[in-house]
């Protein structure tokens, strides 16, 4: 599923970079495209004995080759929710519900953002509301991850009526409204692909 998503961000550069122009330095395209580039290889060339291996190494891969800000960020997106997590070696739609809320929860506290403050926060916390509720429905994880998805595209959205609070969008203040915050682009992208990858 990860090499899938990896390949979809791979596939997003330009479109990434285009927003990260408009209200922010330009590089956010660059810097998702070179980190998921290595995860996909990372992904294809090393054996894993459990989910928890896969979610380290799509993390770890991208705060290492990534760097920033952002690095960590998206890093955190996928080692937090797995500090301390029993080895799984299957996921279903509540295993996987929980491990993003608990990378929310760390991403909120490294990065200090809240909803309304125009970065990928926005995007992750309607995400993982979702598959929670999905999860808790008894949902098939085919079935949550479309909804996570249709969370984080809305929460992507919403980004546009807001005042850009952190990361270089800030400088932009007023400016920013209208516009699509680029990491929340990217996080609509990586929970589209998830539900894609699942469908198919
Ligand atoms: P940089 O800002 O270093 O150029 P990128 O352009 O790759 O890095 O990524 C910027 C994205 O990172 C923003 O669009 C936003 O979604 C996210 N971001 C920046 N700062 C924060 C923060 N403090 N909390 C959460 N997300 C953040
Ligand atoms: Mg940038
Ligand atoms: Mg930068």
């Amino acid at each position: 599923m990860f090499e899938y998503v990896a390949g979809a961000v791979v596939d997003s550069e330009a479109e990434l970079t285009v927003i990260d122009k408009k209200i922010g330095d330009g590089d956010h395209g660059t810097n998702m495209a070179l980190g998921f580039r290595e995860v996909r290889k990372e992904l294809r060339a090393k054996e894993f004995d459990s989910v928890n291996e896969v979610f380290h190494c799509v993390g770890m891969t991208l705060l290492d080759t990534m760097g920033g800000a952002s690095g960590v960020l998206f890093g955190t997106l996928f080692i937090s929710g797995i500090v301390g997590l029993t080895p799984l070696k299957a996921i279903d739609l509540a295993a996987l519900a929980k491990i993003f809320q608990k990378s929310l929860t760390a991403l909120k506290k490294r990065g200090k953002a809240r909803v309304g403050d125009k970065t990928m926060v926005d995007a992750v916390e309607p995400a993982v509301a979702a598959l929670l509720e999905a999860a808790a429905a008894g949902q098939p994880l085919a079935q949550g991850l479309a909804a996570g998805a249709a969370g984080a595209r809305a929460g992507m959205e919403y980004t546009k009526q807001c005042v850009a609070r952190f990361g270089r969008a800030k400088s932009f203040g007023q400016a920013s409204l209208g516009l699509e915050d680029a990491g929340a682009v990217s996080v609509s992208i990586i929970f589209r692909a998830m539900a894609q990858w699942v469908q198919q």
